[in-house]
């Protein structure tokens, strides 16, 4: 099964008009293996921005967070509605950090992934364990956990991408080893399996995130289960292109 590679960059809350529009112009003039797929995720006051200076190439917008219903007094919310209105194609979910600084609960998480998808967007579904989690063994059954609240929500997972993403490799420089992301990839396409049938597992695209660097992105590239990768702080730097083109 020949699942398209996917790497996503997700911004943050960083940078300003100026160094967006200048992401996009590097973007724009490097050369990007044509067969993966790539979204960038720009803080939402850039949204409209980055989308017109893509225009139609190949990398398209997403957002880095939505609400899950359509309008009213939500005060500071973007609805999932708003982001189908102004044509912005994805949207990550779930995020560590929206779960621990923001409180985002599976259940949020699941309401939200409901929606996008009901809206038609593509959603980057975020799952990963914390240190302390890893080091008593919870791994696979906080992420299954995670995953288990999507899917009592939403049946019809093509327009999903999980990104599993372990809360220690975020943002510290410590990336998982490919074994260890091997194994928990695994782990999710076999949840995936049970859950949505053997078809919807094999077409599952399960990406990686977590201190991904041009340095070990070609290593973890090459695991059987891993589809291609969620990048933050690297997103913002030109090494980008290389873990774009990581199966080069
Ligand atoms: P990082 O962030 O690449 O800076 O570790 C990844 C993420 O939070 O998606």
């Amino acid at each position: 099964m020949s699942r398209t590679f996917f790497v996503g960059g997700n911004w943050k809350m960083n940078g300003s008009l100026d160094s967006s529009k200048q992401l996009i112009e590097t973007l724009k003039s490097a050369n990007l293996d044509s067969n993966t797929e790539v979204v960038v995720a720009p803080p939402a006051l850039h949204l409209l921005l980055v989308k017109e200076l893509l225009g139609n190439h190949q990398v398209k917008v997403s957002a880095q967070n939505a609400y899950h219903k359509p309008s009213g007094a939500f005060t500071g919310e973007v609805s999932v509605s708003m982001l189908k209105d102004a044509q912005i194609p994805w949207v990550i979910l779930g995020h560590s950090e929206r779960r621990t600084l923001f409180g985002e609960a599976d259940e949020n998480v699941a309401e939200k992934t409901q929606a996008a998808l009901a809206e038609g967007l593509g959603v980057i579904a975020c799952v990963g364990e914390t240190l302390q989690q890893r080091e008593s063994n919870e791994t696979v059954n906080v992420v299954v956990r995670q995953l288990d609240a999507i899917a009592d929500k939403v049946k019809d997972w093509t327009k999903v991408v999980v990104a599993y993403e372990p809360v220690w490799a975020i943002g510290t420089g410590k990336v998982a080893t490919a074994e260890q992301a091997q194994e928990v990839h695994a782990a999710i396409r076999k949840w995936a399996g049970d859950k949505l049938g053997q078809d919807a597992a094999a077409k599952l695209r399960i990406i990686y995130g977590g201190s991904v660097a041009a340095k070990n992105c070609k290593e973890l590239a090459g695991q059987p289960d891993i589809d291609g990768f969620l990048v933050g702080g690297a997103s913002l730097k030109p090494e980008f292109v290389d873990i774009v083109n990581a199966r080069l």
